[in-house]
């Protein structure tokens, strides 16, 4: 496996022969690596020639400078893992190398940039859409691979895809979970133990709100009681809504599953977490 730090070297290694006629598949990574991320290295082995991952822990994505300070780093094992599990090239650019202009250029996804983590994480999508469109026109990627953890992400990679005209697939992996539920998350690794329990009250929502819909209870009473299961001081729920899984509008009357995700968020001892379920 190459390990690539500089822009102008990937691009001149994709031009080699050896990458001519090739389907490339491209993961974006910040690192800490688990299972998840593999997921998706696994899902691209399946369908394209080389894989490329990148490793870059995103600043322009993060609105609070504690969770970025904090993000956990893991290089040496991110490197070996991908090594280990078929990934032709690891990208790791630094920061100077991803914004030699400095960060200049915000982008407005319109309403499904506002709400839930839109409004949760003020600037977020804006860094997420900076930096997977300078990651598609430096690598070009046939196919490019995003988990369904973070749901709300893959639809503001969508719009940019079909905003910007790039021509890249997009896949939306399933998320990975622990034996217990929990979605598996780079963030997890600061979680104590007793932190990692917990944190089941985020999958166990979900299930109990789908159980709950396809029953026929309403929006609103479903809402109120997973709202009144977060009243402990480790746990804090910061939203929980059922939206239409494309746009993100919150549906308040449930007669179709179709297109419907159950989302939540919150923090678990300080640490932001997320999760959502689809309802069909
Ligand atoms: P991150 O390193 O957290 O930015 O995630 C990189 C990619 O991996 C994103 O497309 C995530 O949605 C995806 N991902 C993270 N956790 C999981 C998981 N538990 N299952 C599937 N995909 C995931």
């Amino acid at each position: 496996m190459l390990v690539i730090n500089e822009t102008s070297i990937l691009i001149d290694t994709i031009d080699t022969k050896k990458f001519q006629n090739k389907t490339i598949g491209f993961v974006p990574t910040m690192g800490a690596l688990h299972d998840g991320h593999i997921e998706l290295i696994r899902a691209a082995k399946l369908e394209c020639d080389i894989i490329i991952c990148s490793i870059y822990i995103n600043p322009t994505q993060f609105n609070n400078v504690t969770d970025l300070e904090k993000y956990p780093r893991t290089l040496d094992d991110d490197i070996n893992l991908l090594e280990k599990n078929g990934c032709d090239i690891a990208f790791c650019p630094s920061d100077k190398e991803m914004f030699k202009m400095g960060n200049t250029l915000t982008i407005d996804f319109g309403e499904i940039g506002k709400v839930l983590e839109g409004e949760f994480r003020p600037g977020h999508f804006s860094g997420v859409g900076l930096i997977v469109g300078k990651f598609f026109n430096i690598i070009k990627p046939n196919i490019s691979y995003f988990g369904q953890k973070d749901l709300q992400q893959f639809s503001i990679v969508k719009s940019l895809v079909q905003n910007l005209n790039f021509n890249i697939q997009l896949r939306c992996i399933p998320t990975v979970r622990s034996k217990d539920g929990l979605a598996l998350s780079s963030r997890n690794a600061r979680l104590s133990k007793n932190g990692k329990e917990e944190a089941l009250v985020f999958y166990d929502s979900l299930v109990l709100a789908k159980q709950k819909l396809l029953k026929g209870e309403t929006v609103d009473d479903i809402t109120k009681e997973i709202k009144s299961k977060f009243n402990s001081d480790i746990v804090k729920l910061e939203y929980f809504e059922i939206v239409h899984q494309d746009t993100f509008e919150k549906i308040n009357t449930f007669n179709n599953p179709e297109n419907i995700a159950i989302c939540i968020a919150g923090y678990v001892e300080g640490i932001r977490l997320i999760d959502n379920i689809l309802l069909s």
